[in-house]
């Protein structure tokens, strides 16, 4: 019969704003921290998790294209531009 076993556990840190990529420094600390105050840790990792955006209004990307995502004025002018010079 299956059984779950567990493996891991993490502790998921989320932000909609551009502050999360300040956090990686805390998390170090953090990690360090678990190490030298918690016995039987074979491993701590940071994961991270990215996602694509505009670099513009950020938005999500979600066009194929890595260049053109239709989301915004400067993303349109930079397309203009692109076209403009082909
Ligand atoms: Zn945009």
């Amino acid at each position: 019969m299956k059984k779950i076993k567990v493996v891991s556990y993490w502790l998921e840190i989320r932000s909609d704003d551009d502050s999360i990529e300040h956090e990686h420094e805390s998390l170090v600390k953090i990690k360090n921290a678990i190490y030298r105050h918690v016995d039987n840790i074979d491993s701590c990792q940071i994961k991270t998790e990215v996602v694509s955006v505009c670099e513009y209004c950020g938005r999500n990307w979600t066009e194929d294209s890595d260049k053109y995502n239709a989301c915004c004025e400067q993303d349109e002018m930079d397309q203009e531009k692109r076209l403009r010079l082909n």
